[in-house]
Formats: structure tokens, sequence, C-alpha cells
């Protein structure tokens, strides 16, 4: 055998391997109790990849090796180091659009692969270009759209730019990539001006597509974005040849795809309405309105209930991660267990901003997972708790979404918090939720209201606990 055969095999089965590593790295992912050795096992298959290739270009017989090297070599070190800083910087209420802004890169480096083949020239096959082009579409309206994504969410754009006929505007522009699209691979224009219109429009799609949508839908948004990136780096795979990244884009894609239908489902909306209406517009203000009177209730009046209950549910919401207040939370659902009380945490799939959100605070708390459950698993046993606690929740517990037809949340699953003998819910003010709608559990009959920031007010009440002896 060859020096040349040997080393080809030798990278098809680092790439395997690699390949093995994410895939068991991204089964561990689905459980928070694996979760981050998830994330370590991917990360080597990735680092064995991006070894693996870098040693294969340095083997190859191209003149400009060198500078090759020296290429990917900078992009390593720029990139490590942005992410590395970034990734330690960021709070984790900024997570969403950290992960746009990752997840635009992708795309961006799929298309930037597309880029070399289609300026390369027609000597490759029409197959191949075709391939080519395809992810490079997909990874350029990926790219351009997570960017968007991660303006609207980081405070940026403020506006949802929306007017009429922008549908039509947006067919227009996708037919006019396809028309480009099919210009370059058919060979009829084999000049960059063709290229760069079909990645000029590719890029603006992406733009467009993304500038009408509202906050409210951006994490399902980014989500299929994922999706698309994942995507397109497998048909880039499929350019270069690279096992590795065919099965990473396949596995991202997939994951991506299932993730984006999860949310949707959780929000109660189907992918055509998350991929063709006007995202955000549904979930507007509006629809139902809450007629009664919010009832306050003080700390210490809350401590002695909660003390003297055997059943508490905490319901954590967006609010207990704009606070922060995920370590106070544990402690005094500590002090409630030592008092002989049994607490249970429900998480609702869409709770916060982002998939896995309070899993990852309470987890960072050191809540054990045992005591954490899901809407299916917990949903029966509100009837059996004395006090339901809610921590900056609102949407999730909404049970118009049960009842109120008018509502715009109407058919979302939610957590059934009013079922509990009490309510507490701790927020600072009237504020609405996600999808701006008020909140008829605010006033039942059996719901009080502890206003406050959710770190002060979990803070006073477990002053009123220990009180309570
Ligand atoms: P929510 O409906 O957004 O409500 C959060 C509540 O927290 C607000 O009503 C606010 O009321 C209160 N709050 C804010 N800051 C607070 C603080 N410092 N201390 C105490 N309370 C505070 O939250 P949610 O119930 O978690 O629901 C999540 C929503 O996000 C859903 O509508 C969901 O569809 C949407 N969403 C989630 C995801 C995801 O992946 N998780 C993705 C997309 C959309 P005050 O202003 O009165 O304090």
């Amino acid at each position: 055998m060859d020096y040349a055969h040997s080393a080809q095999t030798l990278v098809q089965l680092s790439y395997l391997a690699a390949a093995f590593l994410f895939i068991v790295g991204l089964k561990r992912m689905s459980s928070p109790l694996t979760a981050v050795s998830g994330v370590r096992w991917a990360g080597v298959g990735m680092v064995l990849a991006t070894i693996v290739t870098l040693g294969y270009v340095g083997l190859g017989d191209n003149p400009d090796v060198r500078l090759n090297v020296a290429l990917i070599v900078g992009a390593i070190a720029a990139g490590g180091v942005l992410a590395w800083v970034s990734g330690k910087r960021v709070a984790m209420t900024d997570m969403p659009q950290m992960i746009a802004l990752y997840n635009g890169m992708g795309g961006g480096a799929a298309a930037a692969i597309a880029a070399v083949e289609l300026y390369g020239g027609t000597e490759q096959s029409t197959t191949h270009l075709t391939i080519a082009a395809v992810g490079g579409f997909i990874g350029s309206v990926s790219f351009s759209g997570s960017l968007i994504a991660f303006g609207k969410l980081q405070g940026l754009i403020t506006k949802s730019v929306r007017f009429s006929g922008q549908k039509l505007v947006n067919l227009a522009i996708l037919l006019a990539t396809v028309g480009f699209g099919v210009v370059v691979v058919s060979g009829y224009s084999d000049g960059p001006l063709a290229v760069s219109a079909f990645f000029g429009f590719a890029l603006l799609l992406g733009i467009a597509m993304t500038l009408p949508i509202g906050g409210a839908d951006m994490p399902v948004v980014i989500s299929l974005y994922n999706a698309l990136t994942g995507l397109a780096v497998g048909f880039e795979g499929f350019v270069l040849d690279n096992a590795a990244m065919i099965i990473a884009g396949t596995v991202v894609g997939a994951a991506g795809t299932l993730l984006t239908q999860l949310m949707a489902k959780a929000m109660n909306r189907s992918l055509a309405n998350v991929l063709f209406a006007n995202f955000g517009e549904s979930s507007a203000a509006g629809g139902a309105t809450v007629t009664g009177t919010q009832k306050a209730i003080e700390a210490s009046d809350a401590g002695v209930m909660l003390a003297f209950s055997q059943k508490v549910i905490v319901v954590p919401g967006y609010g207990m991660a704009v606070a922060q207040a995920q370590h106070k939370v544990w402690e005094l659902c500590q002090l409630l267990i030592e008092h002989g009380v049994q607490v249970r945490f429900a998480i609702h799939p869409v709770a916060g901003r982002m998939p896995g959100h309070m899993n990852v605070l309470l987890a960072e708390a050191g809540v054990p997972y045992d005591l954490i459950s899901d809407l299916d698993e917990i949903n029966a046993e509100f009837e059996t708790a004395d006090v339901a606690l809610i921590i900056g929740a609102n949407d999730v517990v909404n049970p118009d979404a049960r009842t109120n037809k008018a509502s715009p949340i109407y058919g979302m699953p939610i957590l059934a918090a009013d079922k509990a003998k009490n309510v507490i819910v701790i927020k600072r003010g009237q504020g609405q939720g996600f999808s701006g709608i008020d909140n008829a559990l605010f006033v039942l009959d059996n719901t009080r209201m502890l206003y406050g920031d959710a770190q002060s007010a979990v803070g006073q009440l477990i002053q009123a606990v220990k009180a309570a002896g």
C-alpha cells in the first residue's frame, strides 16, 4: 500500500471517529445529567476533525500549501480567541443572540466554500456545481438571516420592517436568486458577475425574510437557521468530499429541525405559520382582556404559607433569569425541604427565552435533577400541591391558553398552576409576558401577588420561612 493511500485511509477513519464523537456528544446533550460531558465529547470530535483536515491540507500537493495552512491556522486562532472571550463574557440572558451569531458564522463558512467552487469556473461537473450552489444558497440565507436575528435580540435593530406586498417582494428575491443560480451552474455565464448576483440575492433574501419577524418568534427562527446551517454544511461536505462535514451537517440539520418543531409546538404554532406568517403578529397584544383585580401578599405571610405547606411546586420563568434569582430560589427550596415540605420544579418547554433556559439556570444553582419535571410529568400533580410558587413566569401559566378561545395563546400547552390550592406569583408589577397579553391566573381567587424583583422577593421569603421556625 502506498503512502498516499494509507494517509487517505487514516483520514477517513479519523473522520468516522469524529462523526462518532459528534453523535455520542449530541445524544448526551439531550439530558441535563450528561449535557456537559456531551459538549466535551462533541468538542473532542471537532478538534479531531480540524487537526486531521489541517494535516490533510498540509500533506496535499498544492503549491500554495504553506499559504493555505497559514490562513487556516490564522483563522482558527482569530476565531478561537473571539469565541473564548465572548463565551466567557456573555450573560445567560444574552445567550440566544450569541447562538444566532455563531450559527450565522457556520452558514457563512458553508457559503464561502460554495463561493470558492462557483467563482472557480465551470471545470467542475454540473452536479458538483449544483450541490455547491444549493449549499451556498442555504448558507447565505442562514448567514444574513442570523445576523439580523442577532441585531434584533441585541437591540441593535428595534423595528420589525413590514409593508404591504412584502411577501411578493421576498418571492421576487427568491426567484432572482434561483434564476442566477441556474445561470451559474448551467455554465450559461461563467463570469464572476452572475455568481456575485447569485450570492447577493441569497444574502438579501435572508435579510428580507428576517426583518419582518418580531422578537417574539426570534428563538424559533434562530433554531430554523441552525437547521439550515447544518444542511448547508452537509451539502458543502459533498462538494469537498469530506465525510466529517457531511455527517456533522446532517446531524445538526436534523437536530435543528426537531428543535424547531418542538419549539413551534410548545408555542402552539405550526411550522408553516412560523415560516410564512409575519412572525409575532399572531402573538401581538390584543384578543383576550382579563377582568378582576390582583391581590397582593406580604413576603412574611407568603413565607408562613410556604413553611406550613406539604407540597410546593416552583414554576420558574423568564423573570427568574433576568433577576438571576436561581441561587436564592434553591436556597429557599432547601430551607423548605428542611421543614419537611415536598418541593418540585415544573419546567415548561418554552419558559424563558431559549430551549432549556430554566434547566441550565437550575443546574447552575445546583438543583438536583430528580426534583425537576417537565410539563407532561408534573401537570397532574398541581391539584395535590398546597402552593404553586411562580417566579417570574407569565405566559407559560396563563390558563386562558386552555379555556379562552379568544386568547392569542389559546391552544398552547401550559403548566396547570391554577389547579394548585394556592398560587403565589412573584413579579415586579403589572408587566406582561413575552406574548404581550394579560394573564387570567393573576386575578384568580386563590392567587396572591408578591411584587418585587425575583431575587429580592425570594430573599424576603427566605427570611420569612426562617422566622416561621
Ligand atoms: P414571560 O411570559 O415572558 O413573563 C416573564 C415575566 O417575568 C413578566 O411578566 C415580568 O413581569 C416578569 N419579570 C421580568 N423581570 C423580572 C424580575 N427581575 N423579577 C421578577 N419578575 C420579573 O416568561 P415565561 O412565562 O417564562 O414565558 C416565556 C415566553 O417566551 C413564552 O411566551 C414563550 O413562548 C416565549 N418564548 C420562549 C422561547 C424559549 O425557547 N424558551 C422561545 C421563544 C419565545 P413584570 O414586568 O411585572 O416583572
